[in-house]
């Protein structure tokens, strides 16, 4: 679980509203400010900032580590971020992750009145992002005010600790999410792709044009779920 805070960029412009700003109006381009990372499952929540010397190398090796991360819009903003961090760093690529954006996952199936996860979080029933004074609050933090730095701490924390909640209650609805029978040796039983959970039950069959399955539904999680062999041999009648 991931979430980052990022500087804006500082620059020189001659107006406010329908600018074009060029290259050579920027005076300091964004750089990671500071951020909230902890592992699924775990309760240590692990938390850096720019004032670390190691802020970059830690997040590249669990990064590096990773075999999913989840994230809210960390595909396009997040992950991005990181990977110019760890290119300026002279950092090799990180392995291979999967991305678990849980933005896509409100954006693919649901229709809220905003995707934004301040909205989203409360409209499902949780506690909302810490409200936070807004930009004065990122330019006390880059002038180094210590109070200013609790708060975008607590803040930058509360999000992943949201993201947390959000992952749980959207599981099910998650596609590709990793395969946890890949991570359960020699088990013969049935094991729910997005949790892990053995207690599944079956649930009919499912027909695509020609093939029948197995279907099944995960009990602890709600993951719908199919088996990976045809029930049976497609009929010669069966035409396509
Ligand atoms: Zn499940």
């Amino acid at each position: 679980m991931l979430d980052i805070e990022t500087t804006p960029h500082e620059g020189y412009f001659w107006d406010l509203f329908n600018q074009n700003i060029a290259i050579s109006q920027i005076k300091e381009p964004t750089t990671t400010l500071c951020w909230a990372a902890k592992w699924l499952g775990s309760k240590k929540m692990v938390f850096r900032d720019w004032s670390d010397k190691d802020f970059i190398s830690l997040i590249y090796t669990m990064v590096d580590t990773a075999d999913a991360i989840v994230h809210y819009n960390g595909k396009s903003f997040d992950m991005k971020h990181l990977n110019r961090e760890f290119l300026l760093a002279k950092l090799d690529p990180p392995s291979q992750y999967m991305n678990i954006d849980l933005l896509s996952t409100m954006r693919k199936n649901f229709k809220f009145a905003s995707n934004k996860l301040e909205w989203t979080s409360i409209q499902m029933g949780y506690e909302g992002k810490v409200q936070n004074r807004g930009m004065q609050l990122w330019l006390d933090c880059m002038a180094g005010d210590k109070s200013a730095w609790r708060e975008m701490k607590k803040y930058n924390i509360q999000d992943v600790r949201l993201l947390e909640d959000m992952y749980d209650a959207l599981l099910p609805w998650i596609k590709n999410h990793p395969n946890w029978g890949l991570y359960v040796d020699k088990d013969k039983n049935r094991v729910c792709t997005n949790c892990g959970s053995t207690n599944v039950k079956l649930n009919g069959v499912e027909r695509t044009k020609v093939r029948t399955y197995q279907r099944y539904k995960c009990l602890r999680c709600g993951t719908p779920l199919r088996g990976r062999t045809q029930l049976h041999k497609t009929p010669e009648g069966v035409l396509t």
